[in-house]
């Protein structure tokens, strides 16, 4: 950035032009309807417009005191999103600054419930798939559990959790005097939007009396729509769940949120204070932040969430996500009618496909796919992400913000048809 920070400074439209250059212009535009790599996260003006206010009201969210509307505000958001997941009314949470953070707190919080103690974490087996989002590790790291034993489940062909798997794992491992404590599902995973089979995993967690932690960072929200509610049939019947509503609710980043089945847990992991709080423990009746998360001073996350909802309802927001399961759905057929080799039809709205050269080996197919990858970034009308499962290199196409649409997916498909026939790749003309 060229322009140093001085004594005097300078007038506000020279610093608003080094923001267009330089900040706003270079890398990818995250906010397009064009992005469909990684996850996207879309960028609701309502919420950003959220977050004016807040910044410029800048209340106080963390404590009831200060700001009982701000508690109370982000207290009735996460109600919101625990009905939604099926929780009863002892479930509790906030809103974190992302998934990986709501990941973080939901497994300290199972760390205690569980009185996973330095003198036993070596014996405390963890359950997973290959296919668990890597903020998981992270917070096994974190949260002094890296030297737990992880399981890496076996998947389907779809890349589900196989629960018959899952209890065989546990059963061993329980007959070789461990102690199996926490399983980590996905409802919807990065590579490929793979919701785990939630109903057999929680009666087998249940059964084994371990805490089922649902990652449903991506796919949380698709439980507004009918297709969504069926898939993720059980999250109900987890101990806590993350949820993302920077992704599937378009909110700008820096929207997580954690919830736990029953939010004393959460309280016993973070119930820690300071004598100079005294004046702010009231008998409100309303849980704090403060005192079921690991952050005091915070952003008022809750009104960029709020806004957004109360005055669109949620309507928009489900017909917006029924459109990307359908785009997605649209996109796997259109591009295997053109050839393509094509993963499994689209759980969520996340597709993964590949251009394999006629007779090509196993690794020429891979190296054709890294240079179309490649080739399309370069090429930048649309943001395509790859990923490498079990050997195979993948492309993805990750249909998640609000502003993509099917203009946008067809331009996709154009982009990759077009930079396929100009590596001499012979494409069905449809
Ligand atoms: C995005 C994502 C995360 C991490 O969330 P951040 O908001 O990026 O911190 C975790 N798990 C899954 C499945 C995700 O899609």
């Amino acid at each position: 950035l060229d322009l140093p920070i001085t004594e005097a400074g300078v007038p506000l439209p020279e610093a608003l032009a080094v923001l267009e250059r330089e900040v706003l212009r270079p890398g990818a535009a995250t906010a397009s309807g064009f992005h469909m790599a990684y996850i996207p996260g879309g960028g609701l003006y309502h919420g950003a417009l959220g977050d004016y206010l807040a910044a410029a009201t800048n209340k106080y969210s963390g404590v009831y005191f200060p700001a009982p509307g701000a508690v109370r505000m982000e207290n009735q958001l996460v109600r919101w999103a625990a009905d939604l997941v099926g929780y009863p009314a002892t479930a509790g949470g906030h809103t974190a600054s992302g998934g990986s953070l709501a990941n973080l707190t939901a497994i300290a919080t199972a760390r205690d419930a569980h009185g996973v103690s330095s003198a036993r974490v070596t014996r405390a087996v963890v359950y997973v798939t290959g296919q668990a989002h890597h903020s998981i590790a992270k917070a096994l790291h974190l949260t002094g559990l890296g030297e737990a034993p992880v399981r890496r489940i076996a998947i389907d062909p779809e890349h589900r959790m196989q629960p018959a798997a899952l209890a065989d794992a546990i059963a061993t491992d329980r007959a070789n005097g461990l102690e199996p404590w926490l399983v980590v599902a996905s409802a919807g995973t990065t590579d490929t939007g793979a919701v785990d089979p939630l109903d057999a995993i929680a009666t087998i967690a249940r059964d084994a009396d371990c805490w089922l932690h649902v990652d449903a960072a991506y796919g949380g929200f698709f439980l507004l729509t009918g297709q969504g509610r069926a898939l993720l049939r059980g999250i109900e019947r987890s101990d806590s769940v993350a949820l993302d509503p920077h992704k599937c609710l378009f909110l700008p980043y820096g929207s997580g949120m954690v919830l736990v089945r029953d939010v004393q847990q959460l309280r016993v992991t973070h119930a820690h204070t300071g004598s100079y709080m005294q004046d702010t423990h009231g008998a409100s009746g309303e849980l704090s932040p403060a005192d079921i998360s690991p952050e005091l001073s915070r952003p008022f996350r809750a009104l960029r969430m709020w806004l957004p909802l109360v005055t669109l309802g949620v309507a928009p927001f489900r017909a917006a996500l029924e459109e990307k399961l359908l785009l997605a759905r649209h996109f796997h057929a259109r591009l295997g009618g053109l050839g393509f080799e094509m993963g499994p039809e689209p759980q969520l709205s996340v597709v993964i496909y590949r251009w394999v050269p006629p007779g090509a080996t196993a690794q020429a197919a891979n190296e054709f796919n890294r240079w179309l990858i490649k080739a399309a970034l370069e090429d930048g009308r649309v943001f395509l992400s790859s990923t490498t499962l079990e050997g195979t290199v993948w492309l993805r196409l990750a249909v998640v913000t609000h502003r993509t649409h099917l203009r946008e997916v067809e331009l996709a498909i154009r982009v990759l048809v077009e930079l396929v026939r100009q590596a001499g790749g012979t494409v069905a003309s449809r």
